[in-house]
């Protein structure tokens, strides 16, 4: 019996430093906002890509003038490869979304790092270029995701603005969301694909009044990438 519940105790810490202890140092590790000088905001689309949403999205942002950070699945990648490469094609950033978007915690050492590698891998492979920033699914890292996304040089990027999180929200409650939030060197987290059921179509309604928002306040809209190197 105590031999048991020593174990458990083990388990626990260790658990606890697996999981918990590496999502508590997450928010020195990782970038939520850039100070990059100037009203710019990065705009990142998650999940994708998806043959619904991803089309039209791109059309509206290429009529907007405006380029994002896509952080894609690398198995949804691999799917629809012509999506992948029309995203890069129209000069947006690929980040890595991770190989098949699972959740950290659920995962040992070696599932991670090949669910953070593989990622990289598939869009590299596609799209001839190795991503350099990295988003956890939800957010949600352990030990390992830290240390195999620094030795492969990715970034890690989370979000400052969120519209949408793990409930549904309606475009109008999500622009009210953003006109509340938005600031300088924001990082607005947005998702192209579901996720959530009917994620995409909710995207494409909030997107003309985020830009208009955006507009009206004289923001500009950059790729995450483009705000860190003018932050350094
Ligand atoms: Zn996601």
């Amino acid at each position: 019996m105590r031999l048991g519940r020593a174990a458990a105790i083990l388990s626990a810490a260790a658990w606890i430093g697996y999981g918990w202890g590496a999502q508590s140092v997450l928010p020195f590790l990782a970038v939520r906002r850039v100070a990059a000088g100037g009203r710019r905001v990065a705009l990142t689309f998650d999940d994708g890509p998806d043959p619904e949403g991803t089309p039209r999205l791109l059309e509206l942002l290429a009529r907007r003038g405006i380029r994002a950070t896509f952080f894609l699945i690398g198995e949804r990648a691999a799917r629809y490869p012509d999506l992948a490469r029309a995203i890069a094609a129209d000069g947006h950033e690929i980040g890595n979304h991770t190989w098949r978007h699972r959740n950290a915690w659920f995962l040992g050492p070696a599932a991670t790092a090949r669910e953070v590698l593989e990622g990289v891998r598939i869009l590299a492979d596609l799209t001839g270029r190795a991503p350099v920033l990295y988003r956890p699914p939800w957010g949600i890292v352990n030990a390992p995701a830290l240390v195999v996304a620094r030795r492969a040089g990715l970034t890690t990027v989370l979000w400052s603005v969120q519209p949408e999180g793990l409930r549904p929200r309606s475009p109008a409650e999500q622009l009210r969301h953003c006109a509340h939030r938005l600031h300088d060197g924001a990082i607005v987290d947005l998702h192209e694909a579901p996720g959530l059921p009917g994620a995409p179509e909710r995207l494409l309604a909030l997107m003309p009044g985020l830009l208009d928002l955006l507009a009206d306040r004289g923001y500009a809209a950059a790729p995450v990438g483009t705000l860190l190197a003018a932050s350094r």
